[in-house]
């Protein structure tokens, strides 16, 4: 899997006037410290998916981290098709899946019920305890005709973001972190009504291995036997540094609307020579239509359309993504 190149037009990390940026994904790299890195900042695209559903939040929370933890691998890939993050446990929230296009399109829904997240109780409940176990698995669809590529790991540690580190020490041997940090806000309309919003911000930072590779490829089989990380070694004293001064990043800093990424970075790590590159805009988009879900109808048999109808004979059909329901009169289907 080739990984992306950074654009030649960098610019090292400067603190600069408040310029807040949202929907982006910024790569950056440490110089000197073989430690690249994305920071990722969600605002009006993160509001704009949880609004379509009125998911409770420890569910629309949990997407929103898997939303994030999309957004950062999949902007680092060098994609054809897309990316997609998706989680399959027996818990309360069985489905989680998160998927962005090369042109930075996002969407996601979860799949859950209702009742057993609200017994959980009121208080921000574990992973384990949302999802139960099973999996995360990361696949890279590079369209019709192309070679996919999936690495799964457990649904196991205390967040999606372990689970995201978890998948680059197993497959790539590729020391990581990664916090992700999703938040409500209040927001007010022109009539100052109350309208829920939300803010998700992520960084991560990974050790380069000596061939430079981010994310260089998600097919874990590709690993050589016996090949070594550096997590073998001695901790490398710049890896060391690179992961303490990540770990002073506040959760509210990350998704502040008002501290831009690049102060953020600079703020970290302005000592070390940080240099950020063109950052990848984000935006919601699903790929439903009219004329893909009804040359999905035109599939099923005769019988799956007759227990499809309503009780006005009608053929209704909801997109998990976004939420859109898609009405079809069974004569134009079988017509067509
Ligand atoms: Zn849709």
């Amino acid at each position: 899997m080739e990984q992306t190149t950074p654009e030649a037009s960098t610019a090292r990390v400067t603190p600069g006037p408040a310029d807040p940026t949202d929907d982006l994904v910024l790569p950056f790299a440490i110089e000197g410290m073989s430690v690249r890195g994305r920071l990722a900042r969600l605002g009006p695209v993160i509001s704009e998916i949880l609004g379509r559903h009125a998911y409770p939040a420890p569910v629309a929370r949990l997407l929103a981290e898997t939303l994030l933890l999309a957004a950062m691998l999949g902007t680092a890939l060098k994609l054809e098709g897309r990316f997609t993050v998706q989680t399959s446990s027996d818990g309360p929230v069985d489905l989680l899946v998160a998927d962005m296009t090369k042109e930075g399109g996002l969407r996601g829904y979860a799949h859950f019920d209702a009742d057993k997240v609200a017994a959980l109780g009121a208080e921000m409940p574990t992973l384990e305890e949302l999802t139960g176990k099973g999996s995360m698995a990361l696949t890279i669809d590079q369209g019709p005709g192309r070679n996919s590529y999936q690495g799964v790991v457990p649904l196991e540690g205390d967040s999606i973001a372990a689970c995201g580190e978890d998948y680059f020490r197993r497959s790539e041997q590729l020391p990581t972190l990664i916090k992700l940090v999703v938040a409500e806000t209040l927001e007010r309309d022109t009539d100052g009504a109350a309208g829920g919003g939300w803010r998700a911000g992520g960084i991560m930072i990974q050790q380069m291995p000596e061939d430079g590779g981010f994310v260089r490829d998600l097919d874990p089989g590709d690993a050589p036997d016996g090949s070594t990380g550096h997590h073998d070694e001695a901790e490398d004293e710049n890896w060391s540094r690179a992961k303490i001064l990540m770990q002073t990043v506040e959760d509210h800093e990350l998704v502040d609307p008002a501290l831009s990424a690049e102060q953020l970075l600079y703020r970290l790590y302005h000592e070390d020579g940080v240099r950020a590159f063109a950052p990848h805009p984000l935006s919601f988009s699903c790929r439903c239509s009219r004329e893909y879900i009804k040359g999905i109808l035109q599939g099923f048999g005769e019988d799956d359309m007759s227990d499809m109808l309503t009780e006005e004979g009608r053929i209704e059909v909801r997109c998990e993504f976004c939420n859109r329901t898609f009405e079809f009169d069974p004569e134009d289907v079988r017509a067509s």
